[in-house]
């Protein structure tokens, strides 16, 4: 007797289920590669891929590190989805801070110094770590932004930066050392400079 259409139509959803999340599950390294005849040989005989053998909690995960990892970090990095450290929130904004430093104009517009110390404000007032927030904006009211020039800004940023170090127990960085450690980044013919800075086209 012919099958029911729509047990047909399950099985076959099933099985393309079962392909894709495996397929994903190899791509981001839940599970290791495994030769495709191998693999068709266990879709065939039915639910059991190596998807199925994860337990539900793996499975979960999967899910969650799927619909949140960005793409571009799939391949490379073997980071588990979910929420950033207050350290790594620290590390990731001091350095778009010292690069914005690096990549300050030695002669700024009005608009870019304005700009500069409303980024400032915006941050002592919407950085997502409460207490950080308002330990900085004390920094800030005991140390208005200097902007006057690229070396004035990053100067700046290096002594604030150290205000923070020393609340939290940590050394004080060498601020002659700043140019050394952060620069600009690394574009081709400058195209990431800020409007405003000098361009030698040789
Ligand atoms: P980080 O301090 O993140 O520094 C990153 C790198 O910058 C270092 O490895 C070093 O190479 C370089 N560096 C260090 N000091 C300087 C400097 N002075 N000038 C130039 N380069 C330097 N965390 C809290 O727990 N409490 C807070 O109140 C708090 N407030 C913060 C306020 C702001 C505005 C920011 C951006 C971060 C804050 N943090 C706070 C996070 C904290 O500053 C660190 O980022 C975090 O603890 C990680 O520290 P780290 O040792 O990895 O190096």
């Amino acid at each position: 007797m012919s099958e029911n259409p729509l047990l047909l139509l399950f099985k076959t959803y099933e099985k393309v289920s079962n392909s894709v999340q495996t397929q994903l599950a190899q791509f981001i390294g839940l599970i290791p590669n495994v030769p495709s005849s191998h693999s068709n040989n266990n879709n065939n005989n039915g639910h059991h891929s190596s998807f199925s053998l994860l337990s539900s909690s793996s499975k979960n995960q999967l899910a969650t590190s799927t619909v949140l990892l960005q793409d571009s970090e799939l391949p490379n990095k073997e980071k588990s989805a979910g929420p950033v450290t207050k350290e790594e929130l620290g590390r990731a904004t001091w350095t778009f801070l010292h690069t914005l430093g690096a990549q300050y104009p030695d002669k700024p517009t009005r608009q870019q110094r304005k700009d500069v110390k409303e980024l400032m404000a915006i941050l002592s007032r919407m950085y997502p770590c409460s207490e950080c927030a308002d330990h900085f904006k004390e920094v800030l009211r005991a140390n208005p932004v200097q902007a006057g020039s690229q070396a004035e800004f990053s100067q700046w940023l290096c002594h604030v930066h150290n205000i923070v170090n020393r609340s939290l127990s940590k050394p004080k960085f060498p601020c002659d050392r700043v140019d050394a450690r952060w620069g600009k980044l690394d574009c081709e013919q400058r195209a990431c400079d800020l409007q405003g800075t000098d361009k030698f086209w040789f």
